[in-house]
């Protein structure tokens, strides 16, 4: 961005959720004011980035398994810089005499997601509430929070839509989104009243899934194994999720299988 930057150099940042993928480049900016919800910057320091860095260099199964997803990140000398603003609901700025406003949609993706608009440009910044070609991710939930953010958005005077994984999209990017949240909430929640095991459910729903002509050629199908184990914690607050290397040994299998 060297050539952008140096005639308008940034100096507002928004780290619209605390994953490193989205926040780890915070200590590069300069004096740049860094801005997200107070919920997404206490989830911050949670993970620190040495410890992603010992994953990667883990020689155990673990270590492997970890690799299959992060091995083409460097986790190695991050420093962590927090947000320097924090709020909650609602945030206008003021970015080079232009409007943007933030909006806390969260807990939905994490404990705090964040979409950013630009009013006067018809533009919205989701992070993570939307993945475009690849499968939504809800770690946090609940899933209801994440549909009423698709409604948001829906009802929005704006023709460009920026996700935070994929190509830009539009509307029709944020529906296909609501629609799989939706399924993954009836397909868990019936499953989940006849007292099936989360990940049996998980399986089950994966194969609905891969033959359904909506959702069968979005990546990263194993995720249903995470959304899963949400949707059953939403309806039994005494539900144990397994720990996130659990989580991710259960992904790979569903798309190993
Ligand atoms: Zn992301």
């Amino acid at each position: 961005m060297a050539d952008a930057t140096r005639s308008a150099p940034i100096a507002t940042v928004v780290n619209t959720h605390a994953n490193g993928d989205h926040c780890y480049g915070n200590s590069l900016v300069g004096d740049a004011t860094i801005v997200s919800s107070a919920a997404t910057a206490g989830e911050m320091s949670e993970v620190p980035p040495a410890m992603l860095a010992a994953l990667n260099a883990d020689q155990s199964p673990v270590g492997e398994l970890f690799r299959s997803f992060f091995g083409d990140f460097d986790f190695d000398g991050i420093d962590v810089r927090l947000p320097d603003r924090t709020f909650e609901g609602r945030l206008e700025l003021d970015v080079g005499g232009r409007t943007v406003e933030l909006i806390e949609v969260g807990p939905a993706h994490t404990a705090g997601d964040t979409i950013a608009v630009v009013p006067d440009a018809g533009v919205i910044y989701t992070g993570d509430i939307l993945f475009i070609d690849g499968t939504p991710i809800v770690w946090a939930g609940p899933l209801s929070n994440w549909v009423a953010a698709c409604d948001l958005m829906l009802g929005m005077d704006a023709d460009t839509i920026v996700p935070g994984h994929g190509p830009v999209t539009d509307k029709s990017g944020v529906t296909e989104v609501r629609d799989y949240l939706t399924f993954v909430d009836g397909e868990a929640s019936a499953r989940h009243a006849a007292g099936m095991d989360a990940f049996d459910a998980a399986r089950e729903i994966a194969a609905a899934i891969g033959a359904s002509e909506d959702f069968g050629r979005l990546g990263e199908f194993g995720r249903i194994a995470v959304n899963v184990e949400t949707v059953y914690r939403q309806l039994d607050p005494g539900h144990e999720t397994p720990d996130v290397v659990e989580q991710f040994r259960r992904m790979a299998e569903i798309e190993r299988a």
